[in-house]
């Protein structure tokens, strides 16, 4: 039995005013989401105080990205033992976001994956199309190619521990969904690619759905057989919409 995961990624969103807002809102009502573990991916500056506020809460938190070194002169990068000094303890890897707009190769992504185990932090690796490879029938090998970096690089076992989020990129920050069919036919693919490998992982890996995902539409996509949880964006924003996904996945 898996347990759901409902992740938000905040992305280069929020002040420090409306970050504690946000946060205080989800502390007070997260009360009733009881069976589906929670997490919020925030901007790195904002970290401190998303550990300060969600302290004694079930609420975890995260980072967005992380450097493939641990330490050193890497201007600018911040490493995975300085996310698991402020308490982090998921990261997101790969997000289409940062594949497109600053060139994150699958190979990169890879190494960042082991980064972050090698941290004790535990890695949200984000793989899926562009509609243009949906529209050419690629999106299996796409996929494909995204996963088997990881696994050729890390192992079978170490992808085991981590979650993967299958995102559309089409679907993200669209409003356009992906249906619940699209999506647990691609959910589906990605569980059996991992159990050609090893069977005992493809059964335990959490796989997410993110792409536009919200109060309304979550049920159904939560309710397909390999959806085990969303990545969340926009809907993340806002503390009630957050928690109604959350509560969608306890269901
Ligand atoms: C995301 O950025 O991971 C995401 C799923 O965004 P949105 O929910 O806004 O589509």
């Amino acid at each position: 039995m898996r347990q759901p995961l409902v992740a938000g990624n905040w992305k280069m969103n929020g002040t420090r005013a409306s970050v504690a807002e946000l946060l205080d809102g989800l502390k007070a009502g997260i009360g009733g989401v009881t069976t589906a573990e929670v997490a919020v991916c925030a901007p790195f500056v904002y970290i401190p105080d998303t550990q300060a506020r969600l302290d004694g809460s079930p609420i975890k938190w995260g980072g967005q990205d992380v450097s493939v070194h641990a330490s050193g002169a890497y201007t600018g990068e911040i490493a995975g033992p300085m996310l698991r000094d402020f308490g982090c303890h998921f990261v997101i890897i790969g997000h289409s976001e940062r594949r497109a707009y600053h060139g994150e190769s699958d190979a990169l992504v890879a190494e960042k994956f082991a980064a972050a185990r090698e941290a004790g932090l535990v890695p949200i690796l984000c793989v899926g199309e562009t509609l243009d490879e949906r529209e050419q029938g690629v999106t299996e090998q796409v996929v494909a190619r995204q996963l088997d970096a990881v696994i050729e690089h890390c192992g079978v076992a170490t992808l085991g521990e981590g979650v993967i989020a299958y995102e559309p990129v089409w679907a993200i920050g669209t409003g356009k969904t992906a249906s619940p069919e699209q999506a647990q036919d691609v959910h589906a693919f990605i569980r059996g690619r991992v159990a050609e490998k090893d069977q005992a992982v493809a059964d335990g890996i959490r796989i997410l759905y993110g792409g536009s995902m919200n109060p309304k539409n979550a049920s159904e996509l939560l309710a397909q057989a390999d959806i085990d949880g969303g990545l969340i964006g926009g809907a993340s924003l806002k503390a009630p919409d957050f928690l109604a996904v959350c509560t969608a996945a306890n269901a």
